[in-house]
């Protein structure tokens, strides 16, 4: 066997082989790599199982690159601390630029999702580039144009002389100007399929009026949970409490008044739209992911409409991915299952994906996703992990309630992968920054589990090193943010207000936000 291998570090060559494959082989060694269209690193020694995964992501990529006639070779290194940074950072580097190849907009602000996304905001008859961006009304007369409304148009054209947009885009520029990793350097990093790009630029690189590849929609706000930092704009577990209590005194901001709500006069023909416009022209066969948000997508009936349609539709390259806080009856999971086996093995889909929603482990979680049963979740959880063709996620809300249990999550999830087959399960995250936003608390309060949280995040995957890139940039924020007194005491309101409500204590909860 030869082994294209690259190393750095005072180890016994002759161990190698044996250490990668339990057997020994034969490798070419170059000695002190530095120009390498892949590198990857730890410590064989340390770390075994860790060291295999990185080699065995070494040699896909080696191969990938082949089959393009790169001409790059590969090289799996593995070193010493300081030269582990530097390699981690090329990781990085790497397929941020294979990304870029493949998306051939490379101007300085030149964003895919802006290109191949569009979020659908059913509820209030919205689209949006990304769930980061300005939501804008779809035209009550012509729902097709969701995907190129005229401001949509106006920011391509900005992107493509290398500008931001104007008055959107606002998070990824002020990241990236922070010199942070932005979401729209995270999904070019992540690209690897030229089929995610509208299937227009082919002919014409440049184009600004295109086909979108991945549709997200968020269909009615009907949930069974109502959490702490959510609104009844996405849960109608909230504005029922909302209607029945009166406004939150506490705290002034418009997602918690029901008029956020914005119930839609023309849902259901918007939603007939929806169907008719992926028929037409047969847009559906372009799509790749399609992704189902409620409210709760177990619990509304649009996520079984999706289901018909798609089997009614069939596209063998579809991800049908849905977000979900698993609050289900084994028997609801078990028919859902079988359902999407079934769809799997005729081809009406590639893979199902579903992201589950959880923070932390513990009653910190129960408290901050209020209605959630944790040992519900996990039973339902540990079923899909054993079920075959299914890609799992799990995707977490950054808040000050759950981060200091937030490294008891990495650790499970670590468990969960050990015990799983299939593809890893796949760690994401987004930050609250409304009432419990943990960067109003500054330095010292959170900094040892972000820490913590940093060092168990694992990287072996070019995926999960782009989140811990990630996670890192939003840890570092948290912890040099500047302390706002003022909304940490808005905050103690706000809980103490829903505690009322609730019949819930968060001083029991969390005993050290008394004395912060
Ligand atoms: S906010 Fe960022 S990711 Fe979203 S469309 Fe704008 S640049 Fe792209």
């Amino acid at each position: 066997m030869l082994y294209p291998f690259a190393y750095s570090s005072n180890a016994s060559l002759s161990r190698l082989c044996k250490i990668i494959h339990d057997r020994p082989g034969v490798c070419l060694f170059l000695r002190a790599p530095s120009f390498f269209a892949f590198a990857s690193t730890d410590s064989p020694v340390a770390f075994l199982p860790h060291f295999r995964a990185h080699f065995n992501d070494a040699m896909l990529a080696f191969f990938v690159n082949c089959l393009r006639n790169c001409s790059l070779p590969i090289a799996l290194v593995y070193t010493d601390l300081i030269f582990r940074s530097i390699f981690l950072a090329l990781n990085i580097a790497m397929p941020s630029e294979k990304g870029k190849k493949i998306f051939p907009i490379q101007t300085k602000t030149g964003c895919l999702l802006k290109w191949n996304w569009s979020t659908i905001y059913l509820q209030s008859g919205t689209s949006a580039s990304c769930h980061r961006t300005t939501k804008l009304k779809i035209p009550e007369d012509n729902f097709d144009s969701f995907h190129n409304l005229p401001k949509k148009i106006e920011d391509r054209e900005r992107m493509l002389q290398g500008e931001w947009p104007i008055d959107t885009c606002g998070y990824c520029r002020k990241m990236e100007e922070a010199g942070g990793f932005s979401d729209r350097m995270n999904q070019l990093a992540q690209q690897t399929d030229p089929d995610h790009n509208p299937p227009e630029l082919k002919a014409n690189p440049t184009a600004v009026e295109v086909t979108p590849t991945i549709l997200q929609v968020f269909f009615k706000n009907t949930c069974n949970m109502s959490c702490v930092y959510c609104g009844p704009h996405l849960s109608s577990k909230w504005e029922t409490e909302i209607e029945k209590h009166g406004q939150l005194k506490s705290i002034n901001v418009s997602k918690y008044s029901t008029m956020a709500v914005q119930n839609n006069p023309n849902y259901d023909r918007q939603k007939k739209d929806l169907w008719k416009y992926l028929k037409e022209k047969d847009r559906y066969k372009n799509i790749r992911i399609y992704s189902v948000l409620g409210g709760e997508p177990l619990v509304i009936p649009e996520l079984y409409e999706s289901l018909d349609f798609w089997e009614k539709h069939p596209n063998d390259k579809l991800v049908f991915e849905f977000t979900t806080n698993l609050k289900a009856t084994d028997k609801r999971i078990e028919a859902l299952l079988s359902r999407m086996q079934k769809m799997i093995d005729t081809g009406a889909v590639l893979r199902f994906k579903i992201v589950a929603s959880i923070d932390a482990l513990g009653p910190e979680q129960e408290y901050a996703r209020y209605g959630m049963d944790l040992e519900q979740f996990i039973m339902n959880f540990e079923k899909l992990s054993r079920t075959k063709g299914i890609e799992l996620a799990i995707n977490s809300t950054l808040s000050a309630l759950t981060i200091k249990k937030l490294p008891d999550l990495i650790k499970k999830i670590e468990q969960w992968n050990a015990a799983r087959s299939g593809d890893r399960i796949v760690f994401s995250f987004n930050t609250d920054e409304d009432a419990t936003n943990p960067k109003i608390f500054g330095p010292g309060v959170f900094d040892q589990e972000l820490e913590e949280t940093m060092r168990l995040l694992p990287e072996k995957n070019v995926r999960e090193i782009i989140v811990k890139r990630h996670f890192q940039t939003v840890a570092h924020s948290i912890m040099s943010a500047k302390r706002q007194p003022e909304k940490i005491n808005t905050m103690k309101r706000y809980l103490t207000e829903l505690d009322a409500r609730r019949n819930t204590d968060w001083r029991k909860v969390y005993p050290w936000l008394q004395d912060v």
